[in-house]
């Protein structure tokens, strides 16, 4: 199964990878986990793309695409973060073709503006396993750590209502051309992301499986 997983920043594509992966056995790449990676390890890249993550920009192209290149191989994958923009669609469509590899489904968790803004304002991670939570509706057992390992739970730094606005905006300005290109290819799945975490779980699972047997 070759999935990638599109929505706003806060559309809950973290959350639904993490499942979707291991409910399928699927490799994870999230493009934003990695990038903070580098920014934490201050490797080469890392130094490149710190900025731009911090005002909520996209990092030039060229440098992601190389990353993705990295992480694409012939076993099951699930997609969260890339592509951003239509340019890294059609160089992802590349990279499959030269590997003879197909995706199964794109996708796509429809939320809206003002839900995204409550989520990102109250969301809080794992400093170590990145487990994403939120205040009200997905708390941990014990306030500021982590269920799964233990450690403190933090605030990114580009979830502060101005970094919001401007990665919303982003999203928008991006979005149409890059739902288009996959509708085109019959690969559009379009998902209602307002639904509790666990209803959504249930129809991308439907979904996958409905692919599975295609
Ligand atoms: P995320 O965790 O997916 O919200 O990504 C956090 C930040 O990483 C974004 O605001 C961008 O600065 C950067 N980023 C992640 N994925 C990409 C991508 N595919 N293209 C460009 N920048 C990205």
């Amino acid at each position: 199964m070759k999935l990638i997983i599109f929505g706003a920043p806060g559309s809950g594509k973290g959350t639904q990878a993490k499942v979707i992966s291991e409910y399928f056995d699927l490799e994870r790449v999230s493009l934003g986990d990695i990038l903070r990676q580098e920014v934490k390890s201050d490797s080469a890249l890392g130094q490149k793309v710190k900025s731009y993550m911090e005002k909520g920009l996209l990092v030039p192209d060229d440098l992601i695409i190389r990353v993705i290149e990295e992480h694409i191989g012939a076993k099951g994958f699930i997609l969260d973060g890339y592509p951003r923009n239509l340019n890294q669609a059609q160089a992802l469509d590349d990279i499959l073709k030269k590997h003879d590899i197909q995706i199964d489904a794109f996708i796509y968790l429809d939320v809206d503006e003002g839900t995204i803004v409550d989520r990102l304002s109250k969301r809080r991670v794992c400093k170590n396993c990145h487990a994403n939570y939120h205040l009200e509706n997905m708390p941990p057992k014990t306030a500021g750590v982590c269920d799964s390992c233990g450690h403190p739970l933090v605030q990114r730094k580009d979830d502060n209502p101005e970094t919001i606005k401007k990665r919303w905006q982003v999203f928008i300005d991006e979005s149409q051309a890059i739902l288009d290109f996959y509708e085109a290819k019959d690969k559009l799945v379009k998902v209602n992301g307002q639904l509790d975490k666990d209803a959504i779980f249930e129809e991308i699972k439907n979904v996958c499986n409905a692919k599975a047997f295609d």
